[in-house]
This record gives structure tokens, sequence and C-alpha cells, in this order.
């Protein structure tokens, strides 16, 4: 179906922003519509983490009075989270549903996407200046992709022992909003900011002494949790490369 149909409903609060933990949240349905055995699915407010910004969609269910969604893909149309699925029965508008979150996939992500964010800085660290990010996945087969074509230089013995030095001191992570004008004063160490859209407000996350960066996935609350990260292997391309890990 047309997604942009859905954006003129009103805007999904995002509970995974501000409560990362929720495994289970209870929602109302502003719209269904059903497609064969599928349906796209549309709440006030979810838990569930749509794809996007290198993080694959959160799995999981949604159970009705009269229905259940097995929540297989998550995604963002506008400021309205739609979700999508194999349904049994059916939802009504206005009814009261029950989110439940498949949480290894979940926590698994939170993971590999704040390790992500450590391996940034132990790239600049080991390199000596901040190397701009191009694009990610922090889902399984996770990989960072790097401008430049410096690939062959990399200590990747060092850049693994200082990742992992950040798991270990057990750094916070946490997450707040800033507005557009004030964001130069909160961010530091930062790898990407040639990608980042054009808002008025800015989440922003930061590990404690590591770096803070804008970002709308799913962190951790302390990089303890991450317990080790291994560079599996280096892809190089034309003036960029790819750096393949694992949690
Ligand atoms: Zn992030």
């Amino acid at each position: 179906m047309d997604l942009s149909l859905l954006t003129s409903l009103k805007s999904t609060i995002k509970i995974f922003y501000d409560e990362p933990y929720s495994k289970v949240y209870d929602a109302t349905v502003l719209k269904f519509v059903h497609e064969g055995s599928k349906g796209y699915l549309v709440l006030d407010k979810t838990i569930f983490h749509p794809q996007g910004g290198g993080q694959p969609s959160d799995v999981g269910q949604i159970v009705g009075s009269m229905g259940k969604m097995d929540v297989r893909k998550v995604m963002e149309k506008g400021n309205v989270i739609v979700h999508w699925g194999k349904v049994e029965g059916n939802f009504v508008e206005n009814e009261a549903v029950k989110c439940e979150l498949s949480w290894p996939e979940r926590f698994y992500n939170m993971r590999a996407h704040t390790a992500g964010h450590i391996l940034d800085y132990a790239l600049l660290k080991v390199m000596g200046k901040p190397i701009t990010t191009l694009s990610a996945n922090h889902g399984p087969n996770a990989y960072i992709e790097y401008e430049g074509n410096f690939s062959k230089n990399l200590n990747i013995c060092k850049i693994m022992e200082v990742a992992n030095e950040i798991v270990s001191l057990g750094k916070n992570v946490k997450s707040y909003y800033v507005r557009k004008e004030l964001v130069d004063k909160f961010i530091f160490n930062a790898p990407n900011l040639g990608r980042v859209p054009d808002l008025e407000v800015y989440r922003i996350v930061e590990i404690e002494d590591v770096n803070a960066m804008p970002c709308g996935g799913t962190h951790v609350a302390n990089t303890k949790e991450i317990e080790k990260i291994k560079i599996n292997r280096i892809e190089e391309s034309i003036n960029k490369f790819k750096v393949f890990y694992s949690i």
C-alpha cells in the first residue's frame, strides 16, 4: 500500500527514545489496513523502533481483543510509525492493544548500535582525527562505512583495545534533547555531522567522556552491557571502507 496515505495521522509518540528498556507497552489503534494475511497498523505510541539510522526494525507482536499481529517490519513515514506483519483476526480504531518486543533482537541492536559509537571514537583516537561515517548497519553482520582510503594504515588491534577499554570501564550512556542553535555546545568527538538532517530540536546521545552526537537509535544505558567488541574484517572500495564488527 502507499504509506504516504498514513502520514496525515497524528505523530506517533516514540516511547523507545526515553524508555529503551520497555519491552511491553499498552497503546491505542489509530489505523489498521488489512492486505491479505498481512496488515499495516498505526498506534498512538510505540516501543517498536523503525528501520533507520543503521538500526534494523524491531520485531515482536501486537495483541488486541480480536486480533494479533506478528510484527516483522516497522517503518517511519513522516512522523508516523507503521507496523507491518502477519495478522490473525482484526484490529479496530480506538481499541487498546498490547505491544511486546522480541527482546533478544532489540537488546542485540542496542548493544551493537552503542558499540558503533564506541568504534567511531576508537578510530578517532587511533587515527588522531575524526573519520567521517558514510553508512552503518547496527544489526546482525554489523558494519560502519567510513570515508577515506587509508584502511591499510588502520591498527585493528589498537582500535579494538581502545574500544574494549571503553566497554570495560562501564561508561554511562544518556540521551537528551537540544535546540538547533545549542547543538554545538553539547556534541563532541562526533564523526558524522554532514549526514545529520536539519531539525529544530536534536536528540543527542552521549557516552560519558567518549562522544556525544545526534542519533535516533536505541542504546544501552552502560557500555558494560556490550561485553566485547570484535572487528572481523575490513572491506575496501574507492575512497571508503567498511569495518565489520560483532559483539
Ligand atoms: Zn546511536
